[in-house]
């Protein structure tokens, strides 16, 4: 582990960096929201969508959600009901359907659970939901913060990039291990959803995996990896 992790004496100078994150990406005309984000979803719904959205784009992510509910005819309880196989066909498009559709029969199997959680501690709800197989700690968390405004960071792959490029609280090994970072600065809930929705646009838009548009991007002065690719071109 990164010592930094896990030093809470950083908390001021993380929520002061976090402010500033918040703020520089609040003023960019960013890509619109993301899929999980949009509108008002059951439990079971929003669940099925998160588990959807690994490894794809909204658009294929959404074209599969419609397709379960089609298949369900409105109500995915009834998904139960057709064999495994039914279930892979119909969310093909969105990647991964033998490992999705597994995960999705057993988030069905546990509804009473995607319910229950919202009336626990937000530690036991996020270990409660891990006990589902096939759901991390990502899905987890997404769940829990854009379901019930519970306050955890839910790290993607944009994310764990961005965070590690500008440097600022040095590298993560893993995206869990950044999510735990960010949420011991105790920000607010919606703070943190917000946060975690900007940085996978900024991400997506700008400081993209390949070719990272740096020229446009606000936080270019303060970012490790353009002082470092800046230093290296001069060299
Ligand atoms: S300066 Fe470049 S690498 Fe750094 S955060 Fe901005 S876009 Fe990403």
């Amino acid at each position: 582990m990164n010592q930094r992790e896990s030093d809470t004496s950083l908390i001021p100078s993380i929520q002061e960096r976090l402010s500033t994150l918040y703020s520089k990406l609040s003023s960019l005309p960013l890509e619109e929201s993301i899929i999980i984000s949009k509108g008002e979803m059951t439990p079971l719904q929003r669940m099925i969508r998160i588990i959807l959205s690994q490894n794809t784009n909204d658009k294929l992510a959404l074209k599969a959600f419609q397709n379960l509910e089609e298949l369900s005819g409105g109500d995915l309880v009834n998904l139960l009901q057709f064999p495994e196989e039914r279930i892979r066909e119909a969310i093909a498009i969105s990647g991964m359907k033998t490992q999705k559709a597994r995960t999705i029969l057993r988030v069905i199997e546990n509804r009473d659970l995607l319910l229950r959680v919202r009336d626990m501690e937000p530690s036991e709800a996020l270990r409660s939901l891990m006990e589902i197989p096939g759901i991390g700690p990502k899905s987890a968390r997404v769940f829990l913060s854009f379901q019930y405004g519970m306050p955890f960071f839910p790290v993607d792959t944009h994310i764990f990039r961005v965070i590690n490029r500008l440097g600022w609280f040095g590298k993560f090994s893993s995206p869990e291990k950044l999510s735990q970072f960010i949420e011991s600065a105790e920000l607010p809930a919606e703070k943190l959803k917000r946060l975690h929705v900007m940085i996978i646009r900024f991400g997506r838009d700008i400081c993209k995996a390949k070719n990272p548009r740096c020229s446009l991007c606000p936080l270019s002065s303060e970012c490790e990896y353009y002082r470092k690719s800046a230093e290296l071109s001069q060299a």
